[in-house]
């Protein structure tokens, strides 16, 4: 009988420390996402933009209105309106942002006849740029094609900067971004595998920093056109910039996969 009452006490008492070890478990168990969740995003992390000088700039003005459809889309109105919005978007991330221009005028400050008026607005933009420093340049523009069905964004970098230099990482961190984010935009069956293209292109061959040029989207395209035209979509399209944005300063490694050339067919 007295075994029978030991055994029983060593029972007891070994049932409550496996049940301590099973509530220590569980907690751990559930604990550890939840702690780790929170790691990954605490209400007041720092972001990766915080401190950043971003160059924005807005890419045509004045007497050169860029690609234009109709008189009612004028690529240079565009470039305006997402620079604006994406300059909000940045400093909400702590950014310091720069904007080429603000208002409605080309960059040459030569007469709008005069032959050299193109090359000094785009002279102007690089020594802007030069002069006043910063970690990256983006150069905002809308894109147009012979064909109407062609969509979404596409990145532009200079055609001689080293493989996986910051430059290319910068436009394939922010091709695979808003490749995703125009998906959600796409009809039925279109799939956006745009890949940067690299080429000779004049301001990003002179920027000092890091530089690429996004064509954000076509003129060319009546649904390109529309969505553009929505508030709601240039914030959603600024906060995809500062997604690829955030990768690129955090230096997530690339994992973009060359696929299909541009085209929606
Ligand atoms: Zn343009």
């Amino acid at each position: 009988m007295y075994w029978f009452f030991v055994r029983r006490k060593m029972l007891l008492l070994f049932s409550f420390f496996v049940l301590i070890l099973l509530g220590f478990m569980t907690y751990w168990f559930l604990g550890l996402p939840l702690s780790s969740g929170k790691r990954e995003a605490p209400p007041s992390a720092i972001s990766p933009l915080q401190g950043k000088t971003i160059l924005v700039d807005v890419g045509h003005g004045g007497v050169d209105g860029g690609a234009s459809k109709g008189d009612s889309f004028l690529e240079k109105d565009m470039n305006l309106q997402m620079a604006l919005q994406l300059q909000k978007t940045l400093q909400q991330h702590g950014a310091i942002t720069f904007l080429s221009r603000d208002s409605d005028r080309d960059l040459s400050g030569v007469n709008p006849n005069d032959r050299r008026r193109n090359t000094l607005d785009l002279t102007n933009r690089i020594r802007w740029a030069n002069q006043v420093g910063g970690d990256i340049f983006l150069s905002l523009h809308m894109n147009s094609s012979q064909s109407s069905r062609v969509r979404g964004a596409l990145l532009l970098y200079y055609k001689h900067v080293k493989e996986n230099s910051d430059a290319e990482r910068l436009a394939r961190h922010l091709q695979r971004e808003l490749n995703y984010f125009y998906s959600a935009y796409a009809h039925k069956g279109e799939i956006y595998k745009h890949e940067p293209i690299k080429g000779n292109y004049f301001v990003l061959k002179h920027t000092k920093m890091p530089a690429v040029i996004v064509e954000m989207g076509f003129v060319t395209n009546a649904e390109d056109r529309k969505i553009f035209q929505q508030e709601s979509f240039q914030e959603e399209f600024c906060e995809a910039i500062v997604k690829g944005l955030i990768k690129y300063f955090s230096q997530v490694p690339d994992q973009f996969i060359p696929s299909e050339r541009p085209g929606m067919e």
